[in-house]
């Protein structure tokens, strides 16, 4: 478990995005949140081992088991990342909006005591890349597989298992965040940004782009 490329791909001063964060007794938590980066994604979370395994789902997950989602493994996030929501500045990794899609609890198909076992058991199945799990989220419900490819060891596909939730409606199309209301569109115009930049550059409106201190590589988070 290391947050180090996370740290070493933001700068703290410049991005609202959290540092870290102790994760809670009881269950184990998944996010799924909406980036507006350079391409439109979303980003798969499930916490393990006190961070949050990610994965970047370009077209979004699917409750319809015909579905295979392209899932790429991207680095570890601090397990505050799962009530992040806002505008990450231009000049920064991932710059763009991100709202809470949809969260909630998750565990292992498998009937396993306790949350230490449950995640010894999922991070088994991470290394030998087939992790399955069942969500208890507010859009997403039941059971999903998330397979590692041959193409890859960071390319992995996002598959919904036949149960009672799966369907053929797009699920994306519930656009909305799960904690605020808001839609991504609107996350700019309500000002709902955690910026630390000084006041003075809040005050000039959002669709101005301020530069960069540091120009930074940008990369699709
Ligand atoms: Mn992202």
């Amino acid at each position: 478990m290391s947050l180090s490329l996370y740290k070493k791909k933001r700068d703290f001063k410049q991005t609202p995005e959290p540092t870290g964060g102790k994760t809670q007794i009881g269950h184990l938590v998944f996010v799924i949140q909406k980036h507006a980066a350079s391409s439109l994604h979303y980003d798969f979370r499930l916490e393990m081992e006190g961070v949050l395994k990610s994965w970047a789902v370009p077209k979004g997950p699917s409750i319809n088991p015909a579905d295979k989602r392209l899932a790429m493994l991207v680095e570890d996030h601090p397990y505050d990342y799962k009530d992040f929501e806002g505008t990450i500045a231009e000049g920064n990794y991932g710059a763009g909006r991100v709202i809470v899609w949809d969260n909630g609890t998750y565990e292992p198909l498998e009937d396993l005591e306790g949350k230490k076992a449950q995640e010894k058991h999922l991070l088994k199945q991470l290394e030998e890349g087939s992790l399955k799990f069942r969500l208890h989220g507010k859009k997403l419900q039941g059971e999903f597989a998330l397979v590692r490819t041959h193409m890859g060891k960071n390319t992995w596909l996002l598959i919904k298992h036949r149960d009672e939730y799966a369907g053929t409606t797009d699920i994306t199309r519930q656009n909305e965040s799960v904690i605020s209301g808001a839609v991504l569109e609107d996350v700019n115009k309500n000002n709902r940004t955690r910026t630390k930049s000084p006041p003075a550059e809040k005050t000039a409106g959002d669709v101005k782009k301020k530069p960069a201190k540091t120009p930074r590589e940008k990369t699709k988070a």
